[in-house]
């Protein structure tokens, strides 16, 4: 069950809340999100009654979720949540486009793409200072000096910044640098450990779909997160694995409606990793947007030719801007802004 407390709701009413869930012989969950504080109650349910909880100062719905995720489950939250990155919105009216390089190369490079990022309108930047590599001599990334290249260039547009965290050791170093969006890339879905760890913070995270994973597999990661009390979530499909060698992944459009009626996340695409070429791109974004992704997470590199790290699928600086202009049209269609 999850009891949604009022928005004016007190520190004693939530407190006797907590101490009925207990009561029951039960354990809670509470998160609080900008708008609302949702508590869960984690156990065998049958002794909860909801009635009994609506009957309490302060709370505004108890709710029986069957399903095995229940703070990010749509049920709690109808409206859908916004997660605020200093001050930029993501889940409103506006679709965000998160942009930049796959990797942190050089301080040059990073100045050059925080450049294109922001004369395409974007708001947001991409990049990856720790990579998740399959073979084991590919590039790596800078790590620390990564982050320090990237907030450099960021900094002057004044554009937070998003970036993969692959070890729960380096959660402090994230924060000592600032680091805005938090993400856990495709190959960490499921590494609960770090999802409990990300869920103890109180930074954005965005989530990338596994490699093979499920819907239910892919919530129920992000309820570690919502559990451990961070409600600033965002899941990110990436593309999928299947028989089809023809592209590096399958862009699953069909997951957004379904989370969308499933979950209250706001949800992002990354036509990139989906495609794995520069000129699916456009093609992959407009129907994201066109399906009603909140937002878009596009590598785009000063000169592609050049990147160290999945350099087929990077847009140049200028099809950046020219995507970005293509997706206004597709946005106002669907009743969005961008
Ligand atoms: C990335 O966004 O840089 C990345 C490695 O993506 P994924 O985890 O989706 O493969
Ligand atoms: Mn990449």
């Amino acid at each position: 069950m999850i009891i949604v407390m009022s928005p004016e709701s007190t520190q004693s009413e939530l407190d006797a809340v907590v101490s009925k869930i207990r009561a029951s012989g039960l354990t809670e969950h509470v998160s609080r999100g900008s708008e609302r504080t949702i508590v869960g109650a984690i156990g065998d349910e049958r002794p909860l009654n909801e009635q009994s909880f609506e009957q309490m100062a302060g709370v505004e719905r108890a709710i029986h979720i069957v399903k095995p995720y229940k703070l990010v489950a749509r049920e709690g939250h109808p409206a859908g949540s916004v997660i605020d990155i200093r001050g930029i919105k993501l889940g409103g009216k506006q679709v965000q486009v998160i942009a930049g390089p796959c990797s942190v190369e050089t301080q040059e490079q990073m100045h050059l793409a925080a450049a294109g990022v922001h004369a395409a309108g974007c708001k947001m930047m991409r990049g990856g200072a720790f990579k998740p590599r399959t073979s084991p001599y590919a590039f790596q990334g800078l790590g620390v000096q990564g982050l320090e290249f990237f907030q450099a260039a960021a900094r002057e547009y004044n554009m937070p910044i998003v970036t993969e965290l692959m070890d729960v050791r380096m959660l402090d170093t994230f924060l000592e640098h600032d680091v805005d969006v938090i993400q856990i890339g495709a190959r960490n879905m499921q590494n609960f450990d770090l999802l409990k760890e990300v869920g103890r913070v109180n930074k954005p995270v965005i989530l990338k779909r596994g490699l093979s994973a499920t819907i239910s597999e892919w919530l129920m990661a992000a309820e570690y997160i919502a559990a451990g009390g961070n409600n600033n979530i965002i899941l990110c499909e990436r593309g999928i694995r299947t028989f089809e060698t023809a592209y590096r992944n399958v862009l699953d459009v069909t997951a957004i409606p379904v989370l969308k009626k499933e979950t209250h996340l706001p949800v992002l695409v990354d036509p990139s990793h989906a495609g794995g070429k520069a000129w699916m791109v456009p093609a992959l974004a407009r129907a994201a947007v066109a399906a009603g992704a909140d937002g878009l997470l596009v590598e785009m590199h000063p000169n592609p030719c050049d990147a160290w790290c999945d350099a087929d699928q990077a847009l140049t600086p200028q099809e950046l801007n020219d995507l970005v202009a293509s997706l206004r049209l597709i946005a106002q269609a669907v009743g969005r802004e961008l």
